[in-house]
């Protein structure tokens, strides 16, 4: 029944990739991200409760005013951020933790923060009781990146920020990318793609329009709950 759902939840990834393709720029995406989809058990980062809509194509609540992000969304971002088997990938916002193990399937390392300490510490369980190895987890405030792991092959942000955070764009490799919501909460946000050449130079454009719950903590000093 699971497989099925899950299956189903494929199809409308593939339907929404064609019909936002205009936009987007992929009708289609990759073989790789889209076998992460499949694999990974979605119904376990959800709450209990949600279980028997954990193949919606739609957010989830998972507590504390946060969500699961849409599996369409998972996947474009996923996409976008065009992992190599050798990356090392940080994500800001851990929330349930599913678009860390969908990342841990095809990068060597991932790296996520979280700043609502009863989220982390749930995530952490259901990877590690899924045997995502390669997920480190800490709880923090992303607008800060991960200093100490710097610099990164990639870095995905899963809350809409007003501006991209400074900090992160100092943290990309050269030759690095960034997928980020950027604008207002609950007003109208754009994922953006960013990538650093192998000069610093960066690049950026918009993706797409976008609804994310906000980035919050302190853009201006560093926030850290360690
Ligand atoms: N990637 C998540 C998943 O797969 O379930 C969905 C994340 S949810 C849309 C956004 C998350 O970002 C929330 O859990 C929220 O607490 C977290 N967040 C918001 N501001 C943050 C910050 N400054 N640093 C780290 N996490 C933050």
């Amino acid at each position: 029944m699971r497989s099925t759902n899950r299956k189903q939840m494929l199809r409308e990834i593939e339907r929404e990739a064609a019909y936002t393709r205009s936009m987007t720029g992929r009708g289609a995406f990759s073989p790789a991200v889209m076998k992460a989809m499949e694999t990974v058990p979605r119904e376990r980062f959800v709450p209990e409760d949600a279980r028997l809509q954990a193949f919606y194509n739609g957010p989830l609540p998972i507590g504390h005013g946060q969500t699961i992000s849409q599996p369409y969304i998972v996947a474009l971002m996923t996409d976008l951020l065009d992992p190599q088997p050798d990356d090392e990938i940080l994500e800001v916002g851990t929330g349930s933790g599913y678009q860390a193990a969908i990342l841990s399937r095809l990068v060597r390392r991932v790296n996520t923060m979280e700043i609502i300490e009863p989220l982390l510490t749930r995530a952490a369980d259901t990877l590690s009781s899924l045997g995502y190895t390669n997920v480190v987890c800490r709880v923090g405030d992303g607008n800060h990146g991960w200093p100490e792991k710097a610099s990164f092959d990639g870095i995905i942000v899963t809350a809409a920020a007003p501006a991209i955070p400074p900090a992160l764009i100092d943290q990309l490799k050269p030759g690095a990318r960034m997928v980020i919501p950027v604008g207002l909460p609950y007003y109208h946000q754009e994922l953006m793609l960013l990538e650093k050449d192998e000069t610093g130079e960066i690049s950026s454009k918009d993706v797409l329009g976008v609804v994310f719950v906000p980035l919050t903590g302190n853009p201006a000093r560093g926030g850290d709950r360690e």
